[in-house]
């Protein structure tokens, strides 16, 4: 008889609006990209199942409602996150120089158990832009910042010519799998811990 547990992998997405991170996701999920810029509307979350060597794998990708303009995305958003992928715009300076802020910004809400270990992945994104010549962020800068940040792995994307986006996707599902399985083995010993995590927070929707 064979029985396979699947497991739920949240997944959120951070980092400057405009970068893409709406069209990476509708790119991995949906297949389809726009052109057209529009706020994300309607569900807080896409899902995604996969398999992972003998895993069955259900992603459960958040993104931004656009309110990443602000700041102010909420407890919700945060709790619970297994990975977080932050993403830039190889054109966009600025994009890349807010980094720092989404990353201490995910550890401080998200609060997980050990932040040094905690898995990150960043994307480059829009490198299809004028052929790579408006291109202003260099591989090796972006790269530079990953090794400061304990190796965080990267990928070079893009949502409109479908560059690397399900790699990327595949490295993120297999990062926060390993981190989960951690998890698994440290909790079995201590399962009070978890009550304690649940009571904070607000609302439990
Ligand atoms: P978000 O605010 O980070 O969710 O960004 P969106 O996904 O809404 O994308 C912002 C704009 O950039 C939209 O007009 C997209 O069509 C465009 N865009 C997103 N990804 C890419 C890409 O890889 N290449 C190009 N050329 N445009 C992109
Ligand atoms: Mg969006």
């Amino acid at each position: 008889m064979s029985m396979r547990r699947r497991t739920l992998l949240k997944v959120i997405v951070l980092g400057d609006s405009g970068v893409g991170k709406t069209s990476l996701m509708n790119q991995y999920v949906h297949k389809k990209f726009s052109q057209q810029y529009k706020a994300t509307i309607g569900a807080d979350f896409v899902t995604k199942e996969l398999q992972i060597d003998d895993r069955l794998v259900t992603l459960q990708i958040w993104d931004t409602a656009g309110q990443e303009r602000f700041q102010s995305l909420g407890v919700a958003f945060y709790r619970g996150a297994d990975c977080c992928v932050l993403v830039y715009d190889v054109n966009v300076m600025k994009s890349f120089d807010t980094l720092d802020n989404w990353h201490d910004e995910f550890l401080k809400q998200a609060n997980p158990a050990d932040p040094r270990t905690f898995p990150f992945i960043l994307l480059g994104n829009k490198i299809d832009i004028d052929g790579g010549n408006s291109r202003v962020v260099s591989e090796k800068k972006a790269k530079d910042w990953c090794a400061s940040k304990g190796n965080m792995p990267y990928f070079e994307t893009s949502a409109k010519e479908d560059i690397n986006v399900d790699a990327a996707f595949l490295c993120i599902a297999k990062t926060a799998l390993a981190n989960e399985r951690e998890q698994d083995i440290y909790f079995q010993g201590i399962p009070e811990a978890v009550t304690e995590t649940e009571q904070r927070g607000g609302c439990a929707c």
